[in-house]
């Protein structure tokens, strides 16, 4: 068999193997936090926030922010429909529901009319999703959270570096979410963050992510049910190399993408999903959708592109389908992306003869 065309995976160099080396004989005792703070540090000034809290996953974070932005139970939170499950999941976790919505075919994340559509008195947030790295449609969804006073929480796990208008995504929000594991842009191997510029939300955050201890007298003692999920140094370390390596990891993944335009440009049997105009994508996971005019099935084509170890994932299926979820709109946008929706190969270590190869079966699978 052919040597595997991965999904997904990173781009470890020497720098990132010294860091490692570095924090496991030094990031201990009174050295414990350093390498956490080092990251936190430089996401405030990558980002330009003020403040930013390591999490041990990007699920956490979302956990953190949904908790620390108020949101209780019989609340309810609008998200997307198509997302992996850990975007809207930690609304189930508050007691909050989960109003799942329509996406935008072109970019595949939040419809703000379909934002628009769902918002009832119960509504207190909006939890955005910037899906495949591709950055929503901020401006006319912070319009709508204005209007109705509505806290947004964006959820840029896959998105560190993408841009919006010139702004990077997951500071445009109250709160924006990263995520450190092993398939996304920067990694840790595990790990997250929350950035914030509200002093009072970062504050709740911290005591969340620390079993909701506050810095009492009383050693050990917690004032709220809180949560295991600050950072150890060691993912820290790995994750603050590959931040400082950022703007390069960006690069490439937009150039993985730019080898499947050249090699499906003229194919118009599958919709590569593009960014939207004045923003920029991470393309952490090269989004495309099988044409309407395909008569073989998805899982055919996956299925097809399998015999030659080529990776390509289905698009998630719709969150609201899934029993922990109600599921109050048709969402055929979603829909689609649910049935037709494919994922291609990413990782950082694929050629562009893989890409060219893949691009070419795909012409042949796709019937
Ligand atoms: C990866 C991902 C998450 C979850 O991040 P973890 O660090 O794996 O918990 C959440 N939302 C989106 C959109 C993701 O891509």
């Amino acid at each position: 068999m052919r040597p595997k065309i991965n999904y997904a995976g990173p781009w470890i160099t020497a720098h990132e193997v010294e860091a490692v080396k570095e924090a496991v004989q030094n990031g201990f005792y009174q050295n414990y936090r350093v390498h956490a703070k080092q990251l936190e540090e430089r996401l405030c000034q990558f980002l330009g926030v003020k403040h930013a809290l390591a999490t041990n996953s990007g699920t956490a974070a979302i956990h953190l922010a949904v908790a620390a932005a108020g949101i209780k139970p019989r609340d309810e939170v609008i998200t997307t429909d198509s997302s992996c499950v850990a975007s809207a999941i930690p609304i189930v976790y508050v007691g909050a529901t989960a109003v799942c919505v329509d996406v935008d075919p072109d970019t595949w994340c939040l419809s703000p009319e379909a934002v628009r559509k769902a918002i009832t008195p119960r509504t207190k947030a909006i939890l955005v999703v910037h899906w495949n790295g591709h950055p929503a449609a901020m401006d006319e969804l912070m319009v709508i959270a204005r209007e109705h006073d509505l806290k947004v929480i964006e959820d840029a796990a896959p998105a560190l570096g993408a841009e919006y208008k010139g702004r990077k995504v997951g500071t445009i929000g109250a709160a924006g979410c990263f995520s450190f594991q092993g398939a996304k842009v920067a990694i840790g191997g595990q790990g997250g963050a929350l950035v914030t510029d509200d002093p009072k939300l970062f504050e709740m955050a911290g005591i969340l992510a620390s079993y909701g201890r506050t810095d009492s007298a009383r050693q050990y003692w917690s004032d709220y049910v809180g949560f295991n999920y600050t950072m150890p140094n060691l993912p820290a370390a790995l994750a603050h190399a590959q931040l400082g390596r950022i703007d390069e990891l960006v690069a490439k993944k937009r150039e993985i993408w730019r080898w499947y335009c050249a090699g499906l440009a003229d194919f118009d049997r599958v919709k590569l999903i593009h960014e939207a105009p004045g923003t920029q994508s991470t393309y952490c996971y090269p989004p495309m959708l099988i044409g309407d005019s395909v008569q073989r099935t998805r899982e055919e084509i996956l299925a097809e592109l399998r015999k030659d170890n080529i990776d390509a994932r289905p698009a998630q299926p719709r969150v609201s389908l899934m029993p922990m979820f109600q599921n109050r709109f048709p969402n055929p946008e979603s829909a689609k992306v649910e049935a037709r929706g494919v994922l291609l190969p990413g990782a950082f270590n694929v050629t562009r003869e893989d890409i060219a190869f893949v691009c070419q079966r795909l012409r042949e699978a796709v019937k």
